[in-house]
């Protein structure tokens, strides 16, 4: 199931890659970009955030940055990607409920994705070759019960308020596209943008059903 999964993720991720490459924007290299992000925060009347280089786009709510991806093209994939992350800016610095909710729930996310998941996958691997014994108080106590809750919570707020989140930065995006000086073909940013989406939901889906495949061994 989570093989299943994983393909489909990588399909989705393929498909987003194959048509956003082909829908060229007359705009190029960074410093257009960085011009488009200005002209988008100047729509939202917000503060231009730091824009620094990286291995791919994303936000930083810790920093307050956004990264944009070293290898910049022109194409629709990484014009759409990099305003996306704007829109999370956007959104964090708002001040709504919803945005200080989403910044609340973050260590909980992180702390999944670098502790929690490793853990139970380093766990599967050791008691494979026997170097530990899952049937011990101490493991019953946090891989089966403490690491499990904290697992199936992060997966909720990942499924709920993580998804919210990818759909207010698109709705950010298209609603400064649509007044936007760059002329783009609304239709396909959407495409992309529910592409996306679909990807990251699977992606999700991916980790809970290896995770509950690796508890299954573990424990059942
Ligand atoms: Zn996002």
């Amino acid at each position: 199931m989570y093989i299943l999964l994983f393909g489909l993720t990588i399909v989705t991720l393929a498909i987003i890659h194959l048509y956003g490459k082909n829908g060229k924007i007359n705009i190029n290299g960074n410093t257009e970009v960085q011009n488009l992000i200005k002209e988008m925060c100047n729509e939202y009347c917000i503060e231009t955030p730091i824009i620094e280089e990286g291995d791919n786009f994303s936000y930083n709510p810790i920093k307050n940055a956004i990264a944009i991806k070293k290898e910049f093209r022109n194409s629709l994939e990484h014009i759409v990607a990099s305003l996306h992350e704007v829109g999370h800016y956007i959104f964090y610095n708002n001040g709504t409920i919803l945005a200080q909710l989403t910044s609340k729930t973050l260590p909980i996310i992180i702390l999944n994705r670098v502790v929690i998941l490793p853990a139970y996958i380093i766990v599967l691997v050791a008691s494979a070759f026997n170097f530990v014994e899952v049937n011990s108080s101490m493991y019953i106590v946090l891989f089966k019960y403490v690491f499990f809750a904290f697992f199936i919570l992060a997966s909720v707020i990942r499924l709920t308020i993580g998804i919210y989140n990818e759909i207010i930065a698109d709705h950010y995006v298209l609603g400064f596209l649509k007044k936007a000086s760059i002329l783009v073909e609304i239709k396909s940013v959407k495409l992309l943008m529910t592409l996306a989406i679909i990807s990251q939901v699977l992606l999700a889906l991916t980790w809970i059903s290896a995770i509950m495949l690796i508890y299954e061994l573990l424990f059942i």
